[in-house]
């Protein structure tokens, strides 16, 4: 039975491993999920099995009742919710490691000190991953509105870890480790993790939910140790490396230290500083002018950023591509790492909507192709081709890589008024000569565009 067993945790975690890889292409990624999905069938399953396993009722509940909202909730979520989706789902898993380090705890039967050590490591880092994550659902789902700034805070977040290791090193020194002290010390930690996350400005979550994603995979590895399962060991290792790869790579587009995201409150009005008023004015541009202009160009580069997300608008602007092509216009859509509200986001929903892949070109492809370009549609997309990233040394987002939206021959740009991007500071490229504002939502702008190709 242990052959089998162990023979399965190697099937799962090779399966974990495959579904990973696929997900690293648009083409293979919903495959990939599949793949890492079955992965966690066996392993789930293959528990049933263990030698000494009893609460068998218990453990279907669980399955039913978890499985049975995470598959309702999944159906049910629209697309620009996935982030909070993305939050809950990981800080359970971060609970669920500190749920095994609690029970593990107060048992007190471990084979090896060192496994009483990980229990404690994987508790306190699976409770800051829970509370957390907790925070962040709660800040992007809007049910917290405001960031909770105030003199005094990272000492007060410092002392709070320090009682709480101080706690944890009670625990680890502990035969039997008494209750209440477990008590205190998951306590102090989960407050931790609620009191870490409240200062962060909302459109920063998605970095920090990476960030308590690979903290939970990191938990879930070490709790792996102390049950001594191998599935838990691979898996919580693949997430913990993706979730701090991902966190890296999300940083470096915006090009910010993971030391400010977490510890400056940006994007909550601070980061403003350091800006410089732009001169000039902002052009408008009515849709039929915009439509002709795109018909009768060579080459369209489309931007879409957080915005189109926000209207939902791909569908349309898939359907207006079309339109270009059949006229002979070559149409390319040029991606951020960090339009939208999460990596991938703008890939995910221009996927939804039937554009090939091939049609999608990622910064580093298509940023010496804007100079080439007849026009340049942004829509909805605003920090990312900000050009003052490139000119302005004491603007808050100087240095961030950006798509050079500026540098085509007439730049058209989607968006309903004059509201500024995440990071808060004016858009330079919207005051240029050769940028003109087409205000309106993306969806209905997109479908006047439509309207107004078809006529010509
Ligand atoms: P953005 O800078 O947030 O700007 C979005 C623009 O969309 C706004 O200026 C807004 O202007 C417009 N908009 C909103 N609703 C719209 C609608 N219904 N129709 C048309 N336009 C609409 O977006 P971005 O250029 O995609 O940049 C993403 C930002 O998020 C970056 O600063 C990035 O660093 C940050 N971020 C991204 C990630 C990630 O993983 N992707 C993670 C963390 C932070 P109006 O209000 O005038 O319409």
């Amino acid at each position: 039975m242990n052959s089998l067993i162990q023979l399965s945790y190697f099937a799962a975690a090779v399966l974990f491993i495959m579904g990973l890889k696929r997900m690293s292409s648009p083409v293979t990624a919903r495959g990939g999920i599949v793949w890492a999905g079955l992965g966690m069938v066996v392993a789930t399953l293959i528990t049933f099995l263990w030698p000494g396993m009893h609460n068998y009722a218990w453990m279907t509940l669980a399955i039913v009742v978890g499985g049975g909202l995470a598959w309702y909730t999944g159906k049910k979520v629209a697309m620009t919710d996935m982030p909070q989706m993305i939050a809950i789902y990981n800080g359970m898993g971060g609970g669920a490691a500190a749920a095994i380090a609690a029970v593990e705890l107060l048992r007190g039967d471990f084979h090896a000190p060192t496994f009483q050590v990980l229990a404690v490591a994987g508790g306190l880092i699976g409770s800051v991953a829970f509370s957390g994550s907790m925070v962040a659902f709660a800040k992007l789902q809007g049910l917290m509105k405001r960031s909770l700034v105030f003199s005094g805070q990272q000492f007060i977040n410092l002392a709070i870890f320090a009682a709480a290791l101080a706690f944890g090193f009670l625990l680890m020194a502990a035969d039997l480790p008494s209750g209440l002290n477990i008590l205190l010390f998951f306590a102090l930690a989960l407050l931790f993790g609620v009191l870490m996350t409240l200062p962060i400005g909302g459109a920063d979550m998605p970095v920090v939910i990476s960030l308590y994603n690979a903290l939970t995979g990191l938990a879930v590895a070490f709790e792996g140790f102390v049950l001594g399962n191998a599935a838990m060991i691979i898996a919580g290792t693949v997430v913990g490396s993706a979730g701090t790869l991902l966190t890296q790579l999300m940083a470096k587009a915006m090009n910010r230290s993971l030391g400010n995201v977490l510890f400056s409150g940006f994007g909550s009005g601070a980061a403003a500083e350091g800006e410089v008023a732009e001169q000039g004015e902002m052009k408008e541009i009515d849709a039929t002018d915009a439509a002709v202009m795109m018909a009768y160009a060579d080459t369209v580069i489309i931007v879409p950023g957080y915005g189109m997300a926000v209207a939902q608008a791909q569908h349309k602007i898939w359907e207006f591509v079309q339109l270009l092509e059949n006229r002979g216009v070559t149409v390319k859509f040029a991606i951020h790492p960090v339009a939208g509200r999460m990596p991938g986001h703008m890939n995910v929903l221009l996927a939804e909507a039937g554009v090939p892949y091939d049609k999608i070109f990622d910064l580093e492809e298509i940023n010496n192709e804007f100079e080439k370009a007849d026009v340049a549609l942004v829509i909805g997309a605003n920090d990312v081709v900000n050009p003052v990233a490139r000119s302005n040394p004491e603007s808050p987002i100087y240095g961030m890589p950006i798509l050079n939206a500026d540098k085509a021959k007439n730049v058209i740009c989607v968006k309903r008024g004059k509201g500024k991007g995440f990071s808060g500071i004016e858009n330079a490229l919207f005051f240029l000569d050769n940028t003109r504002m087409l205000y309106g939502s993306g969806e209905a702008v997109a479908g006047k565009l439509i309207t107004e190709v078809k006529q010509l």
